[in-house]
């Protein structure tokens, strides 16, 4: 398998007129084309700045990132829809800036409004939307624009348990469908073991790898929320959980 990203030997130091802050401490990881993993650790731990990393919005302090793709998406807790512009509005914003506003593009969006059931939503405001139908713009807005890798930074925490669960699965398989590398950063433990994948446990800060867990499910256990029920998921919770402990 080919490698889209690769981290080596990665620290990340603050440095804020009150002092330094060591956020991260010798990360070095590999993520294969069409993996989707999760990242854990406590609050604080360094999560984040791993993300802005990746991201290119900051640089390491030490060693090396690769990136072989071309273009990162980013989804946050906060879906940042703004309510003076339409749902299609919103969702081509990216393109309207970038001015990638062509008929394929526009095509895409359409197809995708259709596919993930936002269609009749097209003209009306983010706040006549749940909000999980929030989440799901939010992505297709990220999805516009053609993403190598997405970056998903506790983006169901500011929903409520069940629209979490139903999002999370929602959000899963619309990933899965499009065929896209993802990395989900959660302090949600069983959210983590649901999604599959592999999980990377990160110690408390500054953020070291302590674990790298491999997860499969039966086929019959293919969707996050299904997942909860898979025989293994139990085990699988008590070892992260002895990790993060
Ligand atoms: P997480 O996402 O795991 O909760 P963060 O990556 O946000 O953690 O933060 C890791 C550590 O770095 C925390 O101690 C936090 O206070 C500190 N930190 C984060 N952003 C900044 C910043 N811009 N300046 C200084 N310290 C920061
Ligand atoms: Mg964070």
């Amino acid at each position: 398998m080919n490698n889209i990203l690769e981290l080596k030997n990665v620290d990340y130091t603050y440095h804020t007129p009150q002092g330094e802050t060591n956020a991260l401490s010798n990360i070095s990881l590999c993520i294969e084309d069409g993996e989707f993993i999760s990242i854990v650790g406590p609050s604080g731990c360094g999560k984040s700045t791993l993300l802005s990393i990746i991201a290119g919005l900051i640089k390491p302090s030490n060693g090396t990132i690769k990136f072989k793709g071309n273009n990162i998406g980013y989804m946050l807790q906060k879906d940042h829809l703004f309510e003076w512009r339409s749902i299609y509005k919103n969702i081509t914003l990216g393109l309207e800036i970038q001015n990638k506003l062509d008929k394929s593009h526009i095509e895409n969006v359409n197809n995708m409004l259709s596919t993930y059931g936002l269609e009749r939503f097209k003209n009306s405001r983010p706040s006549e939307l749940s909000g999980g139908m929030r989440q799901r713009a939010a992505l297709i807005r990220t999805l516009a624009l053609e993403p190598d890798l997405l970056l998903l930074d506790e983006p169901f925490s500011a929903l409520d348990y069940q629209t979490r669960l139903q999002v999370c699965d929602d959000i899963y398989s619309i990933i899965k469908k499009e065929g896209k590398t993802a990395i989900l950063v959660t302090h949600d433990l069983s959210e983590a073991i649901s999604i599959g994948g592999r999980v990377i446990v990160l110690t408390k800060r500054p953020g070291k790898i302590k674990k790298i867990i491999d997860l499969k499910y039966p086929e019959e256990y293919s969707t996050p929320f299904l997942a909860r029920n898979a025989p293994e998921f139990k085990n699988y919770f008590n070892l992260v959980w002895k990790e993060v402990k």
